[in-house]
């Protein structure tokens, strides 16, 4: 089969065309044949070295994928043919941050895609407890959204309640802003501002004609004394963009820190502040049990919100991978999709 096969003792990404096949060693393993496989921020920074992952031999990539089932084992509840995605979190379910349903904080996790082989390939082989079905209302490529959109329903929840009207400014506008923007609009949300430095990207949010305010970071600050926010959504994962947002904060905001930075990024922030205007500041990692979640949104928001041109998601052959990094690093796509055949 097809698969592109990334060594981190040499950060190199290979296309491999005869990659074997995965096999069913458990009885409740399924193998998937792979249609959509995302690209995320993450596989970026595993292939630069910046993020850990399997570094004993060579692994497939790819942890935001749906497919249809190819083959189940004797103690699988799925059956050949029914329509899926996979969720990567294989947490340890031993530790007490699993036991106390919290798995996103596992130190052992060993996700699918970063510890073990995952979906930028023909055929991926997991454990049925990754495996959800897809409703007939959701195609295949909707279904290659669900783990970004599930990462984006956790952090939903955390910041619950938040209520129509109040004033929300998202900061980021790529794919993970862009998600945020269907997600608000979808729930009736329309007192948002997205704030964004490259233009491009704010081009390519227009396609979504949600009548949101678009602008760039310098319009924030220019109004900064007269206009604030109830809630502020960071999708940069920048510290120092995030030390000068935290001042745009409405009494009684919540800011909430989405965007994954490097471990290494600080910001600095008044504190005063924080008690002066009660403030609350929100962490959300990763998806912990909110694939459930994702699929009904990705069934209620539709093709109104999950279309491809208007996220700026664009989809490649899994050959044309290089062309599909090339685009995502120029800015002029905000996501890119491998489409499996
Ligand atoms: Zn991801
Ligand atoms: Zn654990």
């Amino acid at each position: 089969m097809e698969a592109l096969v990334f060594d981190l003792k040499t950060k190199v990404l290979k296309h491999e065309k005869k990659h074997p096949m995965p096999e069913i060693v458990k009885d409740d393993d399924v193998i998937v044949k792979v249609a959509y496989s995302g690209v995320c921020g993450t596989d970026l920074h595993i292939m630069a070295g910046e993020f850990p992952a399997r570094s004993d031999r060579p692994f497939t990539l790819g942890h935001e994928f749906s497919g249809v089932v190819h083959a189940a084992g004797p103690a699988s509840a799925f059956r050949a043919g029914q329509k899926v995605v996979v969720d990567p979190n294989r947490p340890c379910n031993l530790c007490n941050h699993c036991r106390r349903s919290k798995y996103q904080f596992c130190s052992a996790r060993a996700n699918i895609g970063v510890w073990v082989d995952g979906g930028w390939a023909q055929y991926c082989v997991v454990s049925s407890l990754h495996v959800f079905l897809l409703p007939d209302s959701v195609s295949l490529a909707q279904g290659g959204l669900c783990e970004p959109y599930s990462c984006v329903s956790h952090g939903f929840d955390i910041i619950s309640p938040i209520t129509v009207g109040q004033k929300i400014l998202i900061c980021g506008a790529g794919i993970i802003g862009n998600l945020w923007i269907t997600t608000l609009h979808h729930q009736g949300h329309r007192n948002i501002t997205v704030s964004e430095m490259n233009t491009k990207r704010l081009e390519i949010v227009k396609n979504l004609q949600t009548g949101y305010r678009l602008v760039t970071p310098d319009v924030l600050e220019k109004e900064k004394n007269d206009v604030l926010y109830d809630v502020i959504i960071d999708c940069t994962g920048v510290g120092k963009v995030m030390e000068i947002s935290f001042n745009y904060l409405n009494y009684g905001g919540k800011y909430v820190v989405f965007g994954c930075c490097p471990p290494t990024h600080q910001a600095n922030i008044n504190v005063f502040k924080i008690y002066e205007k009660e403030l609350t500041i929100h962490g959300v990692k990763v998806n912990p049990f909110s694939f459930p979640n994702a699929i009904g949104w990705l069934s209620a928001m539709g093709d109104r919100y999950l279309n491809f041109d208007k996220l700026g998601v664009k989809v490649y052959a899994l050959s044309d991978y290089q062309l599909a990094f090339n685009d995502l690093k120029a800015g002029v796509i905000s996501k890119a999709m491998l489409k499996i055949d």
